[in-house]
């Protein structure tokens, strides 16, 4: 028997409820260049603190020590899921953040427009960075001329810049597959080639061959972008579903569409409308008449710490403890975190664990009066894998059973 197996057999129903709010890349770092202080250190967090008296405190590794996660893997992780055991691949990905609603066994790619010359040579592997109307004009053609190949539906979508998604939906598709992408200018669109031994990744190796043989002549007088490159080729994979895993019915309320993908991919219920933090938080209120579960995405942590904006992430935290306030009385365990660290001073993702709160009747107060990083380096929790978060917010909701007499 495996841990899951054995969290599985403790499985309790009971109607409490829980939520998880993830403040995305909340994780900051005090160094000098900020006086010593993160932002969530100076931001004043009047909901936050109250819930610190009620709260069990530590920090959460996303991924393994050292990795710097993207959003998927973190998000994938904070839901439970083993970030390394389950691959989603980066085109799955894009195309969920695109809003396609991906079903099991659809294979997605990452492509962008490219420039060729009159010998099929990439001189430009972005295309100049041409405009996402053009970028979106020429996805509409490309749909328009190709809706299958084979047996096989083909269905595009256009993203920001010379950015867009190629997604096939039929049977006997698998990946992954290498990309056409040869990485530099100066070479030639490369062939794309199964990266297992599977007939399914050889069928599909087939279909994106005949795709570019139709895609590149609707592209020739199409200046600059005039040809494409694929990445990230594979096929969504197998995910054990949220509620056969924790006994949870769970909905998910985020603005931004790649969050709202990643829950859907775990089979959370995704809740659409919300387009503010204030509206996010009255979404989960409401969600929490039918679901046992809410995870709730706020972006703006993280958007400020990519731009290096210290004042912009505390703002961004006081927006949402503020916002916060409403779903306290309809919880029963509450867990606040990151799904990674966006620290101010690396202006980017990093590897440094991630702070997190979880609050409920038992949850046992650690003595701090404030959830920050300093403060979760002394809380009860310690340092732990972010993929037993969720185990930790179904004990304080009394929903796991003893093990052993
Ligand atoms: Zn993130």
């Amino acid at each position: 028997m495996n841990s899951d197996q054995l969290y599985h057999k403790l499985l309790v129903p009971n109607d409490s409820k829980l939520a998880l709010v993830v403040l995305d890349g909340l994780g900051d770092i005090a160094t000098e260049s900020t006086g010593f202080r993160t932002p969530l250190e100076v931001a004043r967090t009047p909901n936050l603190d109250i819930l610190a008296k009620r709260s069990a405190l530590g920090r959460m590794i996303a991924v393994a020590p050292g990795i710097t996660p993207g959003s998927g893997p973190g998000h994938l992780g904070l839901f439970g899921y083993d970030p390394l055991e389950y691959e989603v691949g980066r085109g799955v990905i894009e195309a969920l953040g695109l809003g396609i609603d991906l079903k099991h066994g659809d294979m997605a790619a990452r492509a962008n427009f490219c420039s060729l010359d009159a010998k099929g040579i990439v001189t430009d592997r972005r295309a100049g960075r041409i405009d996402t109307k053009v970028c979106e004009a020429q996805c509409t053609l490309l749909a328009a001329k190709i809706k299958k190949i084979g047996d096989v539906e083909v269905i595009i979508r256009a993203g920001k810049g010379h950015r867009f998604v190629v997604v096939l939906r039929g049977k006997g598709l698998e990946g992954q597959l290498g990309d056409s992408d040869p990485h530099r200018e100066g070479l030639p669109i490369a062939t794309v080639k199964p990266l297992t031994k599977s007939a399914k990744a050889a069928k599909t190796a087939k279909v994106l061959a005949a795709f570019y043989k139709q895609a590149l002549p609707l592209l020739k007088n199409c200046k600059p972008a005039n040809g494409f490159l694929l990445r990230g080729i594979a096929h969504q994979p197998k995910i054990p579903l949220f509620e056969e895993r924790y006994g949870l019915k769970a909905a998910a309320i985020a603005i931004y569409p790649m969050y709202k993908g990643l829950a859907q991919l775990v089979g959370m219920k995704k809740v659409e409308g919300p387009n503010t933090v204030q509206q996010e938080f009255e979404a989960a209120v409401d969600a929490l008449k039918a679901y046992d579960f809410v995870f709730v995405h706020v972006k703006g942590t993280d958007m400020a710490g990519e731009d290096g904006n210290f004042d912009a992430k505390v703002k961004a935290i006081e927006e949402a403890d503020a916002a916060l306030g409403q779903l306290l009385p309809h919880v029963d365990v509450l867990a606040v975190t990151g799904d990674h660290s966006t620290p101010v001073p690396v202006k980017g993702h990093s590897w440094h664990p991630q702070p997190v709160m979880i609050c409920g009747e038992i949850a046992g107060w650690d003595g701090q009066d404030r959830f920050t990083e300093r403060t979760a380096n002394l809380g009860s929790l310690g340092v732990f894998d972010a993929k037993y978060l969720i185990r930790h917010m179904q004990a304080n909701a009394r929903r796991l059973d003893k093990f052993g007499a």
